[in-house]
């Protein structure tokens, strides 16, 4: 395979490159998942909140790839948090995507104000015990939200997925799964392209290497050990992202990148997320 593997807390594999589809419209999935597929991507990450579960899932029934070659994430959504309505939740997403396994099961959002990632977690650990996911874990929890998780229930989670890029390098989060076995995964990494792929240090490393700037962010993430999940629904683009194994940054290059840390998110802040 093109891309390589991390190996998650409980030994099973998931390669360090995915493609993300979020907005991507439920009747652009398929082409776009297909697209990707075909230059080499393997690993999938959707949400049930996307919408787009169905034309991923047509994609992956398509494209004659052994299920056992392919790594697939969905996540629970916000409203459906709770024991019994994860586990409701959790069929509608495989009955979308027409698997009988997922790879990867995340709670899309700790919502801590509502207090139920705990209850739906254990429907997480009961999924797993099934057999119908592979490897469980979270999205925009913050170490504390972890700490809780990790004293209520028995499973680490396997990934955090988070926020992260040259702007907002999280870096005790990062810290923290590091501590804990527990693989993070980075969300937006090329900061939705806004800006950041224009920035000086990163165009003059991108001319260094005879690289994009896209490819020299997705790379510094490599570097890291961040599982990364790229979107774009221009074929150019989704072959261009995935062209990062094939040549490394040196010490200096990182060292800029990193420099360029803000702590400044353009998403929503977990802790608010309600
Ligand atoms: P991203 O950082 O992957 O940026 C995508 C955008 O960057 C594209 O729409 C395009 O405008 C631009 N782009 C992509 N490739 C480019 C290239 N080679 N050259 C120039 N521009 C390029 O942003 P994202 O979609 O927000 O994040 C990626 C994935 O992360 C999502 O699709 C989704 O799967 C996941 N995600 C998860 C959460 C969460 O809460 N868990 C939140 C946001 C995103």
């Amino acid at each position: 395979s093109k891309v390589p593997p991390i190996i998650l807390n409980n030994g099973v594999e998931m390669p360090q490159l995915g493609f993300g589809v979020w907005q991507i419209p439920d009747d652009e999935a398929e082409q776009a998942v297909t697209t990707a597929l075909e230059a080499g991507y393997r690993s999938v990450d959707t949400a049930a909140v996307y919408g787009n579960e169905k034309g991923t899932g047509k994609a992956l029934g398509a494209s004659g790839i052994a299920r056992e070659d392919l790594f697939v994430t969905t996540k629970l959504w916000n409203n459906d948090q709770g024991y019994d309505s994860t586990l409701r939740a959790f069929d509608t997403s495989l009955a979308k995507l027409g698997l009988d396994y997922v790879d990867l099961y995340l709670i899309h959002w700790p919502m801590p104000a509502k207090d139920k990632y705990v209850d739906t977690y254990k429907a997480f650990e009961k999924l797993l015990a099934d057999g119908r996911v592979k490897s469980i874990g979270v999205s925009n929890f913050f170490p504390e939200h972890l700490d809780r998780l990790i004293e209520a229930t028995s499973v680490i989670p396997a990934v955090n997925q988070i926020e992260l890029h040259p702007h907002l390098q999280q870096l005790a989060s990062r810290e923290y799964h590091a501590e804990q076995g527990i693989a993070t995964e980075a969300w937006s990494p090329l900061g939705q392209g806004k800006g950041l792929l224009e920035v000086p240090a990163i165009v003059a490393i991108a001319q260094k290497h005879g690289r994009t700037p896209a490819q020299i962010v997705l790379r510094w993430h490599i570097q890291l050990g961040n599982v990364v999940i790229p979107k774009s629904v221009t074929p150019s683009r989704i072959k261009e992202n995935i062209e990062v194994f094939d040549f490394s940054l040196d010490t200096e290059d990182i060292a800029a990148i990193s420099a360029l840390n803000e702590d400044r998110r353009i998403g929503l802040d977990p802790a608010t997320v309600n």
